[in-house]
């Protein structure tokens, strides 16, 4: 038996050893990207390092970083997936490239953790138009004796990664499976095969992708890996799941305790295990439940464990007892759990009773339309997207919730019709606060909508003559002014000020259309539109592009045209903190 804490400490020991700085785990709320509401790998904290600027700990980095993907939510339930997981890395900052992270993958592997052979396969970049296929990878894993048919090439989609905007650092990778399946494993390497689990993943950024879509070989090369602690512990130890392991033990056996007579349902468990050892890592965090974006997903982890809480008969409330299971586990490799015990506690009584309050009328309701829609002669498939509005807005169920409940009658949910209804209720609630605040804010509006509109192509700008390292942190508008914070670490030079002003006045001098487009959250990314990624809840988003010149996801409201704008002027620039600058500016 092989803890999760031995296996960290294995880890980073066989790094340090190696050369590799240990350093410590970043928050989960991203610290020098916007686009994210979680840090969701190792490499995230590590950006501004991938793209150039120094890291103070050298350049070959190691560590364990907490991540949050609400992106596979749906997915919880299964054997291998969670929202909270911990993730093993090493980095390369320019330094060692494929070979040796591939042999220091290989050698830990197979000697520290003494995994045979046998049980692992990989995956290598099969090729396309953009970049050959990456034989150097799959030549080094034949070498240190990985069979030929225990490497499957991949296309994109499995084995490539980046750029994270339009541009900028990507290349292949390589990841590595193992044979979690209690025969013997098949000779070929079939990655279809769901034994077969991913538990690291080697990138190799590689090539630079250029503004006019070009893939250049880059100079400085790195190296991120990232490994599933949970899910290399559950294999060490033999188990065919990630409950199993040490850190899940005292959760589960904490939910059983308190589940009256639903123990044989494991998948609610699990959800239920996951999903409050997440929200206790989020409010750790200092975020409370809100209906907005972190708050929002912390809120959906809370009312879906407390809802599945209900399928295995446990008695409210309990969230809170399930979370002192999981702080006195984990405290002391998080302290901040410790610290924000009280805050973490309250928290989730709070929520919970909130949520007590309309769950039960809730699921009468549920029951209530089932029957209605199952009478007459030509009952109803679907829930439809007013049905669950009711339930969203007067019973607080999020969508995923009333999904979940609805699946289990064998039906589907008009979701088109429901976002519709969201978008109405959110305009009528739009109107209603202009209206209290008639004059002053309707007077407003307007020169908000320009300024805001001059932030996007501030942020352009910014970006093409800065670099792509440039995000933006921070924004405030009144009628007045424009205030907008980005990552940078250097005073901008006269000239580059004049040069940033420039640009952005001969957008707005062009006259352009502002577009604005609904879009799913991957189209949005393929379009390399800057925002809100790693989170596929609100499926659609708006786009906001001029021209090529700045595509965002974002929710408006926006000028109709550039030339509306007036003249763009920057009144000040400053540091805001560390990394990040500061830029004031008007338009007249
Ligand atoms: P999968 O395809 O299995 O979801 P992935 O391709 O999303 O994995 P990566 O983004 O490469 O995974 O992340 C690196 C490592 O982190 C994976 O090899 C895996 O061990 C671990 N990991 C990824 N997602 C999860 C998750 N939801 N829960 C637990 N561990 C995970
Ligand atoms: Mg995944």
């Amino acid at each position: 038996m092989i803890t999760s804490s031995e296996l960290k400490k294995k880890y980073l020991n066989y790094f340090e050893k190696r050369g590799h700085a240990v350093i410590p785990s970043a928050s989960l709320i991203p610290q020098n990207d916007p686009t994210v509401l979680f840090t969701t790998a190792g490499m995230q904290p590590l950006v501004p390092y991938l793209i150039g600027e120094k890291h103070p700990a050298g350049n070959r980095l190691t560590d364990v970083q907490k991540c949050v993907r609400t992106g596979d939510i749906d997915d919880v339930g299964d054997d291998w997936h969670l929202t909270f997981f911990e993730m093993l890395g090493n980095w390369s900052l320019g330094d060692y490239f494929k070979k040796e992270a591939i042999e220091m993958s290989f050698e830990f592997l197979t000697k520290e953790l003494n995994i045979p052979m046998k049980q692992l396969a990989v995956s290598c970049f099969v090729g396309d138009d953009n970049a050959p296929k990456d034989d150097e990878s799959a030549k080094i894993w034949q070498s240190l004796g990985v069979a030929a048919e225990r490497i499957a090439f991949l296309g994109q989609a499995d084995n490539w990664w980046g750029p994270a905007g339009q541009t900028g650092p990507c290349g292949p990778d390589t990841e590595i499976f193992y044979w979690s399946g209690q025969t013997e494993p098949p000779k070929k390497f079939d990655p279809q095969d769901k034994h077969w689990v991913e538990i690291w993943n080697n990138v190799f950024m590689q090539y630079n992708k250029t503004e006019n879509g070009r893939y250049e070989e880059l100079n400085q090369k790195n190296v991120d890996t990232g490994m599933g602690l949970e899910r290399t512990t559950a294999i060490l130890n033999g188990d065919d799941n990630v409950f199993t392991t040490d850190n899940f033990i005292p959760i589960v056996s904490g939910i059983n305790n308190l589940a009256g007579n639903g123990k044989n349902e494991k998948k609610s468990i699990r959800i239920i295990a996951d999903h409050i050892r997440a929200a206790t890592f989020i409010l750790a965090e200092g975020i409370e439940p809100s209906n907005l974006d972190r708050g929002y997903v912390l809120r959906r982890l809370i009312r879906r464990a407390i809802r599945h809480g209900k399928i295995i008969k446990i008695n409210s409330p309990f969230v809170f007892k399930i979370a002192e299971i999981i702080i006195q586990r984990m405290a002391t490799e998080y302290p901040e759990l410790e610290s924000n015990k009280n805050f973490i506690i309250e928290q989730l009584v709070k929520e919970e009773e909130k949520f007590e309050k309309t769950l039960e009328d809730g699921l009468k309701e549920f029951e209530n339309i089932i029957k209605i829609n199952g009478k007459g002669k030509n009952p109803k498939t679907e829930i439809t997207g007013h049905q669950a509005f009711i339930l969203f807005s007067t019973y607080g169920f999020p969508l995923e919730i009333i999904k979940e409940l609805a699946a289990e009658k064998g039906l589907k949910i008009d979701e088109t019709e429901f976002n519709k209804e969201f978008k109405n209720h959110q305009e009528l609630s739009r109107t209603a606060t202009a209206g209290r605040f008639k004059g002053g804010l309707a007077d407003q509006t307007e020169e908000t909508k320009k300024l805001h509109t001059a932030a996007h192509l501030l942020l352009a700008a910014l970006r093409k003559i800065l670099g792509d390292h440039v995000y933006q942190k921070g924004s405030n508008i009144t009628a007045e002014r424009l205030r907008f914070d980005f990552s940078h670490v250097e005073k901008l030079t006269t000239e580059q000020k004049e040069k940033i002003e420039a640009m952005v006045n001969e957008q707005i001098t062009k006259n352009i259309t502002v577009k604005c487009e609904e879009m799913t959250l991957d189209e949005a990314k393929k379009r390399g539109a800057m925002g809100i990624f790693g989170d596929k809840y609100g499926q659609t988003v708006k786009v906001y592009s001029i021209n090529n010149f700045s595509c965002e996801i974002c929710g408006g409201p926006h000028a109709e045209n550039t030339g509306q704008l007036g003249k763009f002027k920057l009144i000040k620039e400053e540091s805001s903190s560390s990394g990040v600058r500061r830029i004031k500016a008007t338009l007249s």
